[in-house]
């Protein structure tokens, strides 16, 4: 037994078009009768568990095409110039070890200098780059304000 899709008149199984109200529809399969085969069972179940990472991945994308390229360039040149400093840290720590000068204090205050100093670089960087991405937003609202009046 199945019924209409439109008026929902029970039907013949094989039936494809509604004696009642005249709807033509597929005949809805016996659920018992669907080949469901395991790979495609495993399809959706992978499909389904990472379903949160295209989301972060379309998040990802309209974030960086919000920058636009001049403000993606930058945060590139902000991300870059930490990582940069934070080897600094590491070769520094590192020579000063090997010049057996390595108190606890000097490597501390060499370490956290540079890191500091590549945190601080990096994220006036990255605020200038927020800064010109907001202004040229502010020029575009006020462009299409004029373009109204
Ligand atoms: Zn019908």
């Amino acid at each position: 037994m199945t019924y209409c899709p439109k008026c929902g008149k029970s039907l013949p199984d094989d039936a494809t078009v509604c004696s009642a109200c005249g709807a033509t529809f597929d005949p809805i399969p016996d659920p018992d009768l669907i080949f469901d085969p395991p790979q495609n069972n495993q399809k959706t179940k992978k499909t389904k568990s990472s379903s949160k990472s295209p989301e972060v991945r379309t998040a990802f994308q309209k974030w960086a095409h919000d920058q636009g390229m001049f403000c993606l360039i930058a945060k590139a040149v902000a991300v870059t110039v930490m990582v940069f400093y934070l080897l600094t840290a590491i070769v520094s720590v590192i020579s000063l070890i090997a010049n057996g000068n390595a108190t606890g204090g000097a490597v501390f205050s060499t370490f956290f200098l540079d890191v500091l100093a590549g945190i601080v670089y990096g994220v006036i960087i990255w605020l200038l780059s927020d800064a010109v991405l907001y202004l040229q937003k502010l020029y575009e609202m006020k462009k299409e304000e004029t373009k109204k009046q």
